[in-house]
């Protein structure tokens, strides 16, 4: 892998040059303490030392409401949105935050694609940072490192007070066609960048902890202090849960539809004609966002569908974590596995 040495005095040059592919979208500060995903406007606004972004770059793909089609009542017909492919960089992206885009890749192109996230995301070019693990940040436990580079055209490190940028892919290459204030460079090692915060298994061995957790007090306990806002959700980078509804002029005769993300932690969420409710008490809605990220999919990719980024910990008016929940049914787990032993 070809690697070369930039200076932080010319990541804004880069960002310019890059500009030429297509727009680049790379997080800015939002407020104090917030950062956002936003279309470049000014290379120097950019910020590459940020912890997480408030909303995931699956914005960028799967809008949090689009528009899928016009209709019309008059003559039973219908138009659908059609979203333009355009060339688009995004760039500053942590590395759990591409596995999301990849796991989203499964999730909306597997069998027959979904049009408009395929056309959003034909010619994406993805540009890599390093990071610093805050308290929230697990993805080292769920098997991604912060040098995960799958996924990426291009990947800056950070070493000291520039970066090491790697040529991932023959896409990333030809970005760079014409970037002149590169200087070739040996990789270097980071040290130090530890993950403060750990599940205490390994992740392949969490769908069985799953497999016997069903039952488990945690799950009550953790309800009680939920408020069932679904900021867990909407923030989550791999949800891709959403709603449709139709909205009908008064006239009675046009139409559109749409749709927009929805949250499995909201009461109406499994609510059915009739009233019936599949998931009425919050312990059951809890229990079924974990197992989604854990379980149900894990058995069939052999993956977890959670990439660690901590979103749903860090943006919890409750302050509910996902770690501790893991860890404590671990512990159940464990104590369970010890009493089954004695009795033998
Ligand atoms: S963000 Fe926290 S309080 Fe809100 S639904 Fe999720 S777990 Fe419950
Ligand atoms: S479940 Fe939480 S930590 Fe995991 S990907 Fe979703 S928001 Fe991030």
């Amino acid at each position: 892998m070809e690697c070369y040495s930039l200076k932080q005095s010319d990541v804004p040059a880069l960002i310019d040059h890059l500009g030429a592919y297509g727009e680049v979208i790379a997080p800015h500060r939002k407020g104090d303490v917030s950062y956002s995903f936003e279309p470049v406007k000014d290379s120097e606004k950019v910020v590459l030392e940020y912890n997480r972004t408030l909303l995931p770059l699956k914005k960028c793909f799967l809008p949090p409401t689009e528009k899928l089609m016009d209709f019309s009542l008059k003559d039973m017909s219908y138009k659908p949105t059609e979203v333009p492919i355009k060339p688009a960089v995004y760039f500053g992206i942590h590395s759990y935050e591409m596995q999301s885009i990849l796991r989203l890749d499964h999730s909306m192109l597997s069998g027959k694609a979904e049009s408009n996230y395929f056309n959003r995301r034909k010619k994406s070019r993805f540009i890599g940072v390093s990071f610093s693990p805050d308290e929230y940040h697990f993805s080292e436990s769920v098997g991604i490192s912060i040098e995960e580079m799958e996924g990426f055209d291009l990947y800056l490190n950070k070493v000291s007070d520039d970066y090491q940028l790697y040529i991932i892919s023959d896409k990333g290459k030809d970005l760079l066609k014409g970037f002149d204030k590169l200087i070739q460079a040996e990789p270097i090692h980071v040290e130090g960048r530890e993950f403060n915060k750990k599940i205490r298994y390994h992740y392949n061995r969490l769908p069985r902890v799953f497999q016997y957790a069903y039952h488990s007090k945690v799950w009550a306990e953790v309800a009680e202090r939920c408020v069932g806002c679904g900021s867990c959700n909407l923030t989550c980078p791999t949800c891709f849960c959403f709603d449709v509804n139709d909205q009908v002029e008064v006239t009675a005769e046009d139409g559109m539809r749409r749709r927009s993300w929805d949250s499995c932690m909201l009461s109406t969420f499994a609510e059915v004609a009739g009233g019936e409710n599949f998931r009425e008490h919050t312990l059951n809605r809890t229990r079924h966002r974990l197992y989604r990220k854990f379980k149900y999919i894990t058995d069939e990719e052999g993956l977890p569908w959670c990439v660690g980024c901590g979103r749903c910990t860090a943006f919890c008016p409750a302050d509910i974590s996902m770690v501790d929940i893991i860890n404590d049914l671990i512990r159940e787990d464990e104590k369970a596995q010890f009493h089954k032993t004695v009795r033998v």
